[in-house]
């Protein structure tokens, strides 16, 4: 399977790059492409492991010379389909970091995740706006918009970005921002894909040393009441508040922490970056809604931002999907937990809601493409047994789809959306103006369509 590749023009690339390039069946290939879920496994013709940003440029040469499509990898975290056949440019490499504490801002390779950049920021007292897990990509969150822990306060973190440096599908190496190729920079910021790759970020990081927040959790007979009076209570949270409930089957399996093993638990989490005594008093009604079975909202540092959350480091096989809701009032409470709750039979691992709105509705002064700014809440559900992903997961999926549809929101966040090669999830993710302003910066900016990207 595949196309055959021209091995002296493959022999040249070699040459050129300081990275590595790899040819289908090539030893490293597969580990230097592989995803964080791991039933999702690429077959392209040729990767190529890029070490600096001249190194894309001969890539991207290589795949234009070759009539390949392009696509980008940093983590996998964001893999929901395999990739089969063209050019996969792997950005681990690109992990170039600094900081310039004096403006606030980060330079960001774009191999890098999230954890280095939160330690190095907070050496200076310093915070990236990120998202709920700090091993995801940087870069290729930030494309999407990011809806993190804090994003009530600080909005989405495509509104922190204040610059891209990236590779044209043309090779050219081009800086985009504000004042220099802003149609380009509108787009980055929440268009994803399909326009060039990003070799650095520039962002704009927050000061923020510490916060109130965490997750506490209700199991057996607390877990309605928690439920109900969180739907009343996060109905009035001021903005500067953020929470979200998850309901977990954890298994009884080694990884999870002893106490919630083999449990059906509903873990409320709340990050308030103020003072801890307005933060206690802001989620005392929570505590007081039912008994907590465990409590793990406290002062914390700000590099702690990803126990808010707890999302597993390791991936595993996962099926998804996500919404984007209106409101989420007490009945949709009812649906969730008749089709979701505790004995439900529901096969998902977990069901998350997340509150937003706040600065996630505030659109930055320059505009642009983030898709989601109307809703109120995001909904994912997540099932981890692959013996229910073909039938029990997309059925109970959907029948919860259904019975939410009035609150449904028309725009699901492409962060959230899953598999983009489906044209219904593709046409959902931005508004109809905003998506024919996204295809006419792609067809100026990649007219041949290089960098694949949507439903083919
Ligand atoms: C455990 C987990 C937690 C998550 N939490 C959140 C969350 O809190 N909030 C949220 O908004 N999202 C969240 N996500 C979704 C996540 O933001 C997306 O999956 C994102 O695409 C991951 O980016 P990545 O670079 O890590 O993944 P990758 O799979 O490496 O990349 C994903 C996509 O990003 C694009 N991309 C990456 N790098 C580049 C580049 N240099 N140039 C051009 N395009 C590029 C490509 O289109 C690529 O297909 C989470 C996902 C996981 C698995």
């Amino acid at each position: 399977m595949g196309i055959e590749l021209d091995t002296s023009a493959v022999a040249r690339l070699r040459a050129a790059v300081t990275g590595t390039v790899y040819v289908r069946g090539e030893e490293g290939l597969a580990a230097e492409i592989s995803c964080f879920n791991p039933a999702i496994r690429h077959d392209p013709d040729i990767v190529v492991a890029v070490a600096s940003e001249e190194d894309v440029v001969e890539a991207v040469g290589f795949a234009r010379e070759a009539g390949l499509p392009v696509r980008v990898q940093a983590t996998g975290h964001g893999a929901e389909a395999p990739i089969v056949g063209g050019m996969i440019v792997s950005t681990r490499g690109l992990d170039r970091l600094s900081i310039d504490a004096e403006a606030r801002r980060a330079h960001i390779g774009a191999g890098l995740r999230w954890a280095p950049v939160i330690v190095a920021a907070a050496e200076h007292g310093l915070a990236p706006v990120t998202g709920s897990s700090t091993s995801v990509g940087a870069v290729g969150y930030s494309l999407g918009g990011g809806i993190g822990p804090l994003a009530r306060h600080y909005g989405f973190t495509s509104d922190w970005v204040r610059g891209f440096r990236v590779v044209t599908a043309d090779g050219r190496i081009v800086t985009a921002d504000r004042q220099t190729n802003s149609d380009l920079f509108w787009a980055l910021r929440g268009g994803k894909g399909g326009l060039a790759i990003v070799t650095e970020m520039t962002l704009e990081l927050v000061a923020l040393r510490s916060l109130y927040g965490g997750s506490v959790f209700f199991e057996g007979g607390a877990i309605e009441p928690a439920l109900r009076a969180w739907i009343d209570w996060s109905a009035d949270l001021p903005d500067e508040a953020t929470t979200s409930i998850a309901l977990l089957s954890v298994p009884d399996l080694d990884g999870p922490p002893p106490p919630l093993r083999g449990r059906t638990v509903l873990s409320v989490r709340f990050a308030f970056p103020g003072e801890t005594a307005e933060g206690e008093k802001l989620f005392a009604p929570i505590r007081d809604a039912a008994p907590v079975y465990l409590d793990f909202v406290a002062e914390m540092p700000a590099t702690a931002v990803a126990s808010i959350h707890n999302d597993p480091e390791e991936g595993g096989p996962t099926w998804i999907r996500g919404f984007m809701l209106d409101t989420f009032d007490q009945d949709a409470g009812d649906v969730l937990l008749e089709l979701a709750g505790p004995g439900s039979g529901a096969p998902f691992l977990a069901v998350e809601v997340r509150q937003i709105g706040g600065a996630t509705a505030r659109d930055t002064d320059d505009g642009s493409a983030v898709g989601g700014r109307d809703s109120g809440y995001t909904l994912s559900l997540l099932a981890a047994d692959p013996s229910t992903f073909a039938e029990a997961a997309p059925a109970r999926a959907q029948a919860i789809a259904d019975a939410l549809r009035d609150r449904i929101s028309a725009i699901t966040n492409v962060n959230f959306a899953g598999d983009l090669a489906d044209r219904a999830a593709f046409e959902k993710v931005w508004p109809s103006a905003v998506q024919e302003r996204l295809t006419a910066t792609r067809t100026q900016w990649d007219p041949d369509r290089m960098f694949a990207f949507g439903p083919a």
